[in-house]
């Protein structure tokens, strides 16, 4: 078994942080198993180093280790690139232009029913669909066309969720794929890549068995399990946990700083307190 964690170092590590790096520490190590340490930093403008050199401080404070080097997306371009150019080879590409404002003008009014927001956010309305590639400018973002995806896998991909809330076997549905997430983008204006593809690649990179994360991504899931597919990679097991929340029930956010780790240390509690606010058994390490 292998797992990971992998914090994108914009903001200082919180509970739920501590939370979801212990809980993947933990189920590596029950299974003599390797537990990685990945730097999502693509967003080169919101990381910091400074929040890196935190969030490895207080994660080896928790307790937990990982073999170095720690692994980082903003180096993994070129792998990114040859991702791209496997879907770009298989046609299920194209270039858009559209801005935020221009897509939620673009799409149509609300029908009963209809989600118009899915994990990629709102469900892109199609204007740049006809696109070629080669009309790719500087500045565009690149989607996947999710009818020609859906073509191209006659029989679509099933993933293993092991989470007690969504816990079975849940094949992806062609319908679903289309009015739920739509052409998500794959990269985006000046990123080398955009998350959902990020994420594919370098947890392929790592050879990560289990992916385990907080409830909110499991919707994205199927987005990760889909592009697992059409780039002929390995699915790995997926494993959402529940989501630390604050007393009035809201989920913790970076930059909830009450919460930071950093804080509790200032104010003396142990790494045994911080499993144990948590919800995890003491650490016997
Ligand atoms: N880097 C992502 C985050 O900070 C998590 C990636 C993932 O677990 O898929 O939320």
């Amino acid at each position: 078994m292998i797992t990971r964690f992998a914090p994108s170092p914009t903001g200082p590590l919180h509970l739920g942080h501590a939370y979801s790096a212990m809980f993947a520490f933990d189920m590596a190590m029950a299974a003599g198993g390797t537990f990685l340490l990945r730097m999502d930093d693509i967003d080169r403008v919101r990381s910091k180093p400074e929040f890196e050199a935190q969030a490895i401080d207080d994660l080896h404070w928790l307790g937990l280790s990982w073999p170095e080097p720690v692994m980082h997306e903003s180096q993994s371009t070129a792998r990114f690139q040859a991702a791209l150019k496997r879907l770009e080879a298989l046609d299920l590409l194209y270039p858009c232009s559209c801005s935020r404002a221009d897509i939620a003008n673009a799409a149509s009014a609300p029908q009963e029913g209809v989600p118009t927001h899915g994990p990629d956010g709102q469900i892109y309305p199609g204007t740049c669909r006809n696109r070629p590639m080669s009309s790719f400018r500087d500045g565009d973002a690149i989607r996947l066309n999710m009818r020609k995806a859906i073509a191209a896998s006659p029989l679509l991909p099933c993933f293993v969720e092991t989470g007690s809330s969504h816990a079975g076997t849940h094949q992806l549905v062609a319908d679903d794929l289309l009015t739920t997430i739509g052409d998500v983008a794959v990269a985006r204006k000046g990123m080398a890549a955009a998350y959902h593809l990020c994420v594919v690649v370098d947890d392929h990179a790592q050879a990560i068995s289990h992916v385990i994360r907080g409830a909110d991504l499991y919707d994205a899931t199927r987005i990760h399990v889909l592009l697992f597919h059409l780039l002929r990679l390995p699915i790995p097991i997926y494993h959402h946990h529940r989501l630390i929340r604050d007393e009035a029930g809201k989920r913790l956010a970076k930059r909830d700083d009450a919460r930071a780790i950093a804080k509790y240390r200032a104010d003396g509690a142990t790494p045994n307190d911080i499993r144990q606010m948590v919800g995890l058994p003491a650490s016997s390490i």
